[in-house]
C-alpha cells in the first residue's frame, strides 16, 4: 500500500522499514513478534493472546521496498544478491535468530574467515594453517581477543590504530591484518575505530561467535517481518512535527500527505538527524534537542562497498568461503550462493540476461573505511581489473576469460543512509545513550546506531525495535520499560 493522509490518528507511527523499524512495529502489534504472521504459520496465535493489548501501528518507508539496508540486486547472478548485510552474527540471545528459526529458514554455520591469503608470501592458506603456523596472524588474535581494559571515564579515548602502534608497538604486517581482519569487518580504518566503543562492543556482545549464511537472501527475512503490518511504501517523510502535546503529524516529502498517531518511533539512519544539509534530512518541528542532534553528528557512520564479479566456472576449492588478503588490493572476499530467483531478473539487454544466466559462481569483495572512500574516487574499470588481478594471483589460474558480471556498491552513496553502519568512535561518551532517549514521551528512537551495546548488526537494530516499542507501550498502559 502506498497510502495518503489516511483520516486516522493512529496509537504509534513508524518511521523506517529497516529491521529496527519492522521489528519495533511487531512489538507494538503482535503478541508473538518473533513468530511470522502468514495463516498457518506457528504464530498465527499472536493475535489471539487474551493478555496482549495491540496498538494500532503504521510504518511509513521511503524506498519501493521493505528491510532498510537488506536488499538485494538481481543483475549479477541467477539469484538475489545481498547488497547490504549477509550474515548472521552469532546464534545466542539473537532475536533475529528465534525469528529465522520460526520461520522455518536454515542456516549453515561457517568458519570466519576460513582462509588467508598472505600476500607478501604469495600463500593461500587455511585459517588453521595461517593460525597455527604464522606469528603475525596468531598475534592479530591474541590483541582483539584480550582487548585492554576500557579507558577511565577521565582517561582520553584512542583509537585501534594508537593503540596498535603506541601502546602494543604491533609490527607493521599486524597492523596490516588487523586493518584487514577486523577494522574492515566494523566498517572504519584502524585510524577511525575508538577503542572505548570496541571494548564495551566486545563486553557487551552476548550472540555467541558462530558466523551463519542464511539458506535464503536475508530480503525474505525481511518480507517475513514486514508481513501482517499496515507499512506504506514510497512515502518519504519531510517533516515531523510534535508541537502539539500527544499528537505527532508526519508530513510526506513534496505533498500534502499527512499521518497523525499518538507516539512517534524513529527508526531513520541517524544521518536523517544530523544538523546541516544532509540529503535525508528530516525536519523536526520543534528541533530535536541540540544534545540528540550533536550526539548523532558524534557517532561515525562507516562506509562501505562491495564489489560483485561473475563468473562462468567455479575457480576456486568448492569449500571456499571467505578469504582476508594482505598486502593485496582488496581486503576480503566471499563466496555465497542461494537458490535461483523466481523473480524477474533485472537484465536491461538480452545479452545483459545472458550473461547472468551463465553465471555459476559470484565472488563479493568487501571494503570499508579509508579503502572504500578511495574506491568511490576510482574508474570502474580500474577496480575490475585490479580486483580480477587479485583473483588471478589467488586462484593461481587466469580469471578474466571467464567473468560473466561485474557490479560496484558504494554505501556512500545510497541517498537516504549516507554510509554502511555506524563503527565504534573515538570520544563517543554517551552519544548512543542520548540517541535513544525519547522527547517528551511522544517520540521514541530505534536503528542500529541507538543500541548502547554498540552493536551494529540486525539482531542489535531489532532489540533497539523492542526497546522503543516498551518504551511506548510503558508510556501507554504504564508498565515497566525494558531498558538496553
Ligand atoms: C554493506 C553492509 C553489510 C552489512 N553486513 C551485516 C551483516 O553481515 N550482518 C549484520 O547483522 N549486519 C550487517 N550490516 C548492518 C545492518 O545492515 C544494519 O545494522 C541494519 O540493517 C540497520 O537496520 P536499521 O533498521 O537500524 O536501519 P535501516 O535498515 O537503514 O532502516 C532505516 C529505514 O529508514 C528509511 N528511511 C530513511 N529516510 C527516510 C525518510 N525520509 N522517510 C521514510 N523512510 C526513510 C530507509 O529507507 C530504511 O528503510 C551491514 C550493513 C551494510 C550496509
Amino acid at each position: 500500500m502506498d497510502g495518503a493522509s489516511d483520516g486516522a490518528i493512529h496509537d504509534v507511527v513508524v518511521l523506517g522499514a529497516g529491521f529496527a523499524g519492522l521489528y519495533a512495529a511487531r512489538c507494538c502489534a503482535m503478541a508473538t513478534p518473533d513468530a511470522p504472521t502468514r495463516p498457518g504459520a506457528s504464530g498465527g496465535e499472536a493475535t489471539r493472546r487474551r493478555d496482549f493489548e495491540a496498538l494500532r501501528c503504521v510504518v511509513l518507508e521511503a524506498s519501493s521496498e521493505v528491510g532498510g539496508r537488506v536488499k538485494v540486486t538481481r543483475d549479477v547472478a541467477p539469484w538475489d544478491v545481498n547488497l547490504g548485510p549477509e550474515f548472521l552474527h552469532g546464534d545466542e540471545n539473537s532475536v533475529l535468530k528465534r525469528f529465522v528459526d520460526h520461520c522455518g529458514f536454515a542456516c549453515a554455520e561457517k568458519e570466519w574467515p576460513d582462509r588467508y591469503y598472505l600476500g607478501d608470501d604469495k600463500a593461500l592458506l587455511s585459517a588453521e594453517q595461517a593460525e597455527t603456523t604464522n606469528a603475525d596472524v596468531k598475534l592479530v588474535h591474541e590483541l582483539f581477543d584480550n582487548l585492554p581494559g576500557a579507558p577511565g571515564d577521565g582517561d582520553k579515548d584512542v583509537t585501534a590504530l594508537e593503540w596498535l602502534t603506541k601502546t602494543v608497538a604491533a609490527p607493521e604486517r599486524v597492523i596490516k591484518l588487523a586493518e584487514n581482519i577486523y577494522a574492515n569487518d566494523f566498517c572504519a580504518s584502524l585510524g577511525k575505530l575508538g577503542m572505548r566503543e570496541l571494548i564495551e562492543e566486545k563486553k557487551g556482545w552476548i550472540y555467541g561467535e558462530k558466523y551463519l549464511v542464511l539458506d535464503r537472501p536475508l530480503r525474505e527475512v525481511a518480507l517475513a517481518l514486514a508481513d501482517g503490518l499496515d507499512v506504506r511504501l514510497n512515502w518519504e517523510i519531510e517533516r515531523v512535527d510534535y508541537s502539539q502535546p500527544g499528537l505527532v503529524r508526519v508530513v510526506r516529502r513534496g505533498g500534502k500527505d499527512v499521518i497523525t498517531a499518538r507516539k512517534c518511533i524513529v527508526s531513520l539512519p541517524i544521518t536523517a538527524l544530523r544538523g546541516g544539509n544532509a540529503k535525508n534530512r528530516v525536519e523536526f518541528i520543534p528541533r530535536l534537542p541540540a544534545a540528540k542532534t550533536r550526539a548523532a553528528e558524534a557517532i561515525a557512520m562507516g562506509n562501505a562497498a562491495k564489489i560483485f564479479i561473475g563468473f562462468n566456472k567455479i575457480l576456486w576449492p568448492s569449500d571456499m568461503f571467505d578469504v582476508v588478503c594482505t598486502n593485496c588490493f582488496l581486503p576480503e572476499f566471499w563466496i555465497t550462493e542461494y537458490p535461483k530467483s523466481p523473480l524477474a531478473r533485472e537484465a536491461k539487454t538480452s545479452e545483459e540476461a545472458e550473461r547472468i544466466a551463465q553465471t555459476v559462481g559470484l565472488v563479493t569483495f568487501f571494503i570499508a573505511g579509508d579503502l572504500a572512500n578511495e574506491i568511490d574516487k576510482m574508474e570502474e574499470k580500474v577496480v575490475f581489473d585490479r580486483a580480477i588481478e587479485q583473483l588471478d594471483m589467488i586462484f593461481n589460474v587466469p580469471c578474466k576469460e571467464h567473468v560473466t558480471t561485474k557490479k560496484i556498491v558504494s554505501w556512500s552513496r545510497e541517498r537516504l543512509v549516507q554510509g554502511a553502519y555506524t563503527h565504534p568512535t573515538v570520544n563517543a561518551g554517551n552519544s548512543r545513550t542520548l540517541l535513544a532517549a525519547s522527547i517528551s514521551d511522544t517520540l521514541f528512537f530505534a536503528g542500529e546506531a541507538t543500541h548502547t551495546g554498540v552493536n551494529p548488526c540486525l539482531q542489535g537494530a531489532m532489540e533497539t525495535g523492542a526497546r522503543a516499542a516498551a518504551q511506548v507501550r510503558a508510556a501507554v498502559f504504564g508498565v515497566g520499560s525494558s531498558k538496553l
